[in-house]
């Protein structure tokens, strides 16, 4: 009774989520294999779910390549050859593989399995991504080897997500994550970087919907004050989050009732041209402000331990989970874990971002012009504070009197 040697390994995902080491695979005593069975600390264990890999060789240093995770293919596969070479022209030797050369090339498959069998250590949202994009991809690109992927190839990828109906954002999101692949900046599969394979899909972020008034007195009711000053500079301010964690009592002007957004090279902070601007803002939030100001410690009016705060978004999370506002519907992560909104603070209801809607939305209905609304959020185009205030709250007042007011007694 001979036991082969044991060069074919399991790897599987545990119970915690994240992949396992890899164990050596079982054998019977007719040196045959036992599908999904490893060694597991000394005991043998039976995992349907694993994946099979085996040890390679490549440019002077050991790494695991996947085999798939059909068992006697794999076994297979572990005792062939480790690489294929690029071009194969002459019958191959049969001697120990020497380190790849250049005009080796790596098997697209197997280094979308390796790289996914890396990426499954990240969160199971990012996995899913990563593992869809790959398989979409492959189904368009026919290339056999990594390095003979163009530009071209991923054109017809972007077109063939365009043609199945797939919207911008979708289609920039797949190709990126081709294109992460490719550079393997993390050395998530085996082969070397591919940098220079690159397209760029645009597309226009849809901007978010404002708080109603209703959720705006729910998140009020459920803050404390130094978290409804934020909210209310947040509001009156218009400011992004990066804006606002840098804001000082300096950037106040009280002759003009404005204040400031300028770089700031002492806290790293270098707005773009069309973001320095002056906005006009309420008296009551200017003496909130001085108020804030003259009880604070450092200048900065939310800062954390004389340092911005870069975590806003985290404290306005936490207050709607604390206080019971998550939606409960939607899914975030924690620690790498899918989790769902009613159990952490992850809801996506609940962003910064959509204070500054609010902010457009309130100015427009109060009758600024869209020119004015573009100055003060510091938009570079037109195009984009139109696109803003486009998405408008369709239940308000004005649009409720709007609309009974045509027709009326006909
Ligand atoms: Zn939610």
């Amino acid at each position: 009774m001979r036991k082969p040697k044991a060069s074919l390994y399991l790897r599987f995902r545990m119970p915690d989520g994240k992949q396992s080491p890899y164990y050596p695979a079982l054998f019977d005593n007719k040196s045959r294999i036992r599908p999904f069975w490893c060694l597991v600390k000394g005991t043998p264990e039976h995992h349907p779910e694993a994946t099979y890999y085996k040890r390679v060789k490549r440019e002077g240093k050991w790494g695991w390549e996947s085999v798939g995770s059909d068992a006697n293919t794999a076994w297979t596969k572990a005792q062939a050859g480790s690489i294929c070479p690029a071009v194969s022209t002459t019958a191959p030797e049969h001697k120990e593989p020497d380190a790849p050369t250049a005009k080796d090339g790596y098997r697209l498959d197997e280094e979308i399995a390796v790289y996914l069998s890396n990426v499954a250590k990240l969160s199971p949202k990012t996995y899913k991504a990563y593992k869809r994009s790959l398989e979409v991809f492959r189904q368009s690109c026919k290339k056999v080897y990594v390095h003979q992927i163009t530009k071209q190839d991923l054109q017809a990828f972007d077109t063939s997500l365009m043609e199945d109906g797939n919207e911008d954002r979708t289609r920039h999101n797949r190709v990126q994550h081709v294109v992460t692949f490719l550079r393997n900046e993390e050395g998530r599969r085996l082969g070397p970087a591919i940098k220079d394979v690159s397209i760029t899909v645009k597309y226009v972020e849809a901007p978010p919907e404002a708080y109603t008034r209703q959720e705006l007195e729910d998140l009020f009711r459920v803050s404390d004050e130094d978290e409804r000053s934020l909210w209310r500079f947040f509001l009156g301010t218009g400011f992004r989050e990066a804006e606002v964690s840098v804001a000082e009592v300096t950037d106040v002007n009280h002759d003009t009732k404005t204040i400031r957004v300028d770089e700031k090279t002492y806290f790293g902070f270098k707005p773009k041209d069309c973001e320095k601007r002056n906005v006009p803002i309420p008296d009551a939030l200017i003496a909130e402000i001085d108020a804030r100001a003259k009880s604070g410690s450092c200048s900065l009016l939310f800062g954390n331990n004389g340092r911005p705060d870069g975590h806003l978004l985290r404290v306005l999370k936490h207050v709607a989970f604390d206080g019971g506002l998550n939606c409960g519907k939607c899914k975030g992560t924690v620690d790498g874990k899918e989790v769902s909104c009613a159990e952490a603070p992850v809801c996506e209801k609940w962003i910064l971002h959509r204070f500054r809607k609010n902010f457009a939305t309130d100015r427009h209905n109060g009758g600024a012009s869209a020119r004015k609304i573009q100055k003060w959020l510091g938009h570079s185009s037109l195009e984009t504070t139109l696109r803003y205030l486009a998405v408008g709250d369709d239940t308000s007042d004005e649009v409720r009197s709007i609309v009974n007011g045509v027709h009326v007694g006909l």
